[in-house]
């Protein structure tokens, strides 16, 4: 077995994916006719080309407002799923971001019954378990991030169906000209109700950004992290408490355009600084990627080894939200897989 396939088999974990980034182009296009929103072009494969971070999110909202009802939330959940099983995840934690719906009249409570219901049926048929972080939008402000998660508050305290699949709260969108301390009330009550936090931080802003998702959001985890390793202090509190930072190298050089190349990512440099840092698609459908080209890249453009990625799979389920039991299986079972697939491959290892 060459490489290559044996990293697309390698059980993986995902902590840093969008399920409004998983969208099939043809789902998109089929979405669109049924919920009357007008594409530039019917070819699927057409659909997501984009030049810069503007452009891309222009079409990410596009993919957005095609999500018209509780049953074309299912439909993604479950594609998403199905589509990352074929590549090996075996866990994700997937962010979903309502704002623009809830915004256009959706109710939360219909969003997250329709997300669970897909989840739940793409579990049943590939055993992948998947669990949901309500991301606040930055770009929508403060207000409607606390008011989205008193709302899921009240889906948790009233066992609306799905509510339980919600484990914890993200913060993403736009990160320039947006004081993420704004937010510290949303996340202040989203920690008081035993939901876990994490946010985007340090993609676009300089690591002032993280510390204030650390101290003032009480965030967990930081979710890209890229501009970390400009802080040595910060580099140090990052590595000495192992707080995971869920990385994205492709989207950081296709979306953000922070990075020119694959090969000049930092990446390779946080792990080595000590940093938790795990690898992660962000938005594979509109990447044209998947979690398998993910470590592959990565493994060819920082020169790891296979051994080298193993431990970044490893890391994965360190980083998640699971019980540590739960957490000490997935772990034999990444150890279990992957002594496998070196057995098989070749040249041997
Ligand atoms: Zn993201």
């Amino acid at each position: 077995m060459d490489v290559v396939t044996a990293l697309d088999r390698l059980p993986k974990v995902e902590l840093h994916c969008h399920v409004e980034g998983t969208m099939r182009p043809g789902t998109v296009v089929e979405l669109a006719g049924k919920n009357g929103v007008e594409l530039r072009t019917s070819d699927p494969t057409e659909l997501y080309r984009y030049s810069n971070l503007d452009t891309f999110l222009e079409i990410f909202w596009l993919v957005q407002s095609t999500l018209g009802s509780r049953e074309d939330w299912a439909r993604l959940a479950y594609e998403s799923i199905v589509d990352g099983a074929a590549h090996g995840l075996v866990y994700r934690e997937t962010f979903f971001t309502p704002a623009r719906h809830l915004d256009a009249g959706q109710d939360l409570a219909d969003i997250v019954a329709g997300l669970a219901e897909g989840l739940a049926a793409a579990e049943g048929e590939t055993g992948v378990r998947a669990m949901l972080i309500a991301d606040i939008d930055r770009a929508y402000g403060a207000a409607a991030g606390l008011a989205m998660v008193k709302r899921l508050v009240e889906l948790r305290e009233g066992a609306s169906p799905g509510a339980e699949r919600v484990i914890g709260v993200g913060l993403d969108s736009t990160e320039l000209g947006v004081d993420p301390t704004d937010f510290a009330e949303a996340f202040e009550l989203a920690g008081k109700v035993g939901l876990r936090r994490t946010s985007h931080q340090g993609e676009e802003t300089p690591p002032s950004h993280i510390w204030a998702g650390l101290d003032v959001l009480g965030s967990e985890r930081i979710d890209h992290g890229l501009s970390s390793l400009q802080d040595p202090e910060l580099t140090r509190r990052l590595a000495g408490e192992r707080i995971p930072l869920t990385v994205c190298p492709n989207s950081n050089v296709v979306i953000a355009n922070a990075v020119p190349r694959l090969e000049l990512h930092p990446y390779r440099r946080m792990r080595e600084a000590g940093l938790l840092a795990t690898l992660n698609t962000d938005d594979p459908a509109l990447t044209d990627l998947d979690l398998g080209r993910e470590y592959q890249s990565c493994m060819e453009a920082f020169g790891y080894r296979w051994e080298d990625m193993v431990a970044i799979a490893l890391d994965g389920v360190e980083a998640t939200w699971l019980d540590e039991s739960d957490k000490r299986e997935l772990r034999a079972r990444v150890e279990r897989e992957a002594a496998k697939l070196a057995a098989e491959l070749d040249p041997p290892r």
